[in-house]
């Protein structure tokens, strides 16, 4: 079996096409959504997604906010930041881009949001209406894998879902988005006994863990749909022909001597691909989504706060 591709950049236009449509029903009643993003420190990563969100914004037709603060700021200077966005009836979405420099106290930030603009869903009362599958805004990444899931028609009531990654921004809302539509769910971490065993056991596996292509097609049972999270970097030519095919091999090469890295999730592609009905490709997989969910986000943050709909 050679896996199907499950096309994220797809489902990620998709979404956004739907976004820019209501943005233009939205200026019909006065309503232009607008999106904040913080950034502190000089993170090549961050600076990166930051860019990319901004220019996604712009492109759909979004009003955003670009801030970017010094290395060495504190935790209350921040807070005076939020809460002046907070105030501010124009802006109907804050990001404070993660990790924040270590003076900073990122709870108590994540806490100043105010939660009908928290559009990375990170904020307490949020989290809480998830747990309780109120109307909420949801994390981006576990969203966006949702409606990746949703797009494909993957019949989720009654399947084994299995989510290796406990984080508060991935793992855990995925195993809530999973429950809420009636899979059983299995969530595992580092102190999963014979992971690779548990992970067999799933007609989802999702992967979020931050190891490069760790899970091998050894964790995945014929015929699973495996989604990768993960994004990694694959930085010497043994790693890339261990993890790609062969056909996969010389693009990856061509990445490597370009950049020194090409890009690899928490699955190896070349084993998995050969159990999996349907991958998820790293890029252009789950990455899009998590963009897009944003957009999404921020318009149901407009809607809610401005003209009092639902979620
Ligand atoms: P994280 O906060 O570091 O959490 C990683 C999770 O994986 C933890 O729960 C950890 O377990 C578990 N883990 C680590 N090593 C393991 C092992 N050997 N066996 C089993 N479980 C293990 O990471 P995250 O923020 O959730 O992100 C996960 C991955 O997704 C990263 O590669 C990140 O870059 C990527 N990501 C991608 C997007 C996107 O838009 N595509 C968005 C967010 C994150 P413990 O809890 O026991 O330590």
């Amino acid at each position: 079996m050679t896996a199907q591709v499950l096309n994220g950049a797809e489902v990620a236009e998709h979404i956004k096409q739907t976004v820019a449509a209501r943005v233009i029903e939205l200026a019909e009643l006065g309503v232009k959504p607008g999106l904040a993003v913080v950034m502190v420190g000089d993170n090549p990563a961050s600076k990166v997604y930051v860019g990319s969100k901004v220019k996604t914004c712009q492109a759909l037709g979004l009003h955003s906010e670009k801030y970017e603060l010094p290395a060495d700021t504190t935790t209350e200077r921040l807070l005076q930041l939020v809460d002046d966005l907070n105030s501010r009836d124009e802006i109907d979405g804050i990001l404070v881009q993660l990790p924040l420099p270590p003076q900073i106290e990122t709870r108590r930030i994540l806490e100043a949001v105010d939660p009908a603009k928290d559009v990375d869903g990170f904020h307490a009362y949020n989290v809480g209406k998830l747990v309780r599958g109120d109307d909420a805004l949801v994390a981006c990444t576990p969203a966006g894998v949702m409606a990746l899931l949703d797009y494909y028609k993957v019949p989720l009531a009654g399947a084994n879902a299995v989510v290796i990654g406990r984080s508060d921004i991935v793992g855990k809302p995925m195993a809530m988005l999973l429950l809420h539509r009636h899979a059983t769910v299995t969530i595992c971490h580092s102190r999963t006994k014979d992971l690779p065993a548990v992970a067999r056991q799933a007609d989802i596996l999702i992967a979020a863990i931050g190891r490069t292509a760790m899970v091998t097609g050894d964790f995945v049972r014929d015929g699973a749909v495996v989604v990768d999270v993960g994004m990694n970097k694959a930085t010497t030519e043994e790693e890339i022909r261990r993890i790609f095919s062969d056909a996969e091999q010389p693009k990856r090469m061509e990445d490597l001597s370009k950049r020194g890295y090409t890009l690899v999730g928490d699955v190896e592609p070349r084993t998995v691909a050969e159990k999996a009905s349907w991958l998820t490709p790293v890029p252009g997989g789950v990455g899009p989504l998590t963009i897009a969910m944003l957009m999404k986000n921020t318009i149901s943050a407009a809607e809610m706060r401005r003209l009092k709909r639902t979620a």
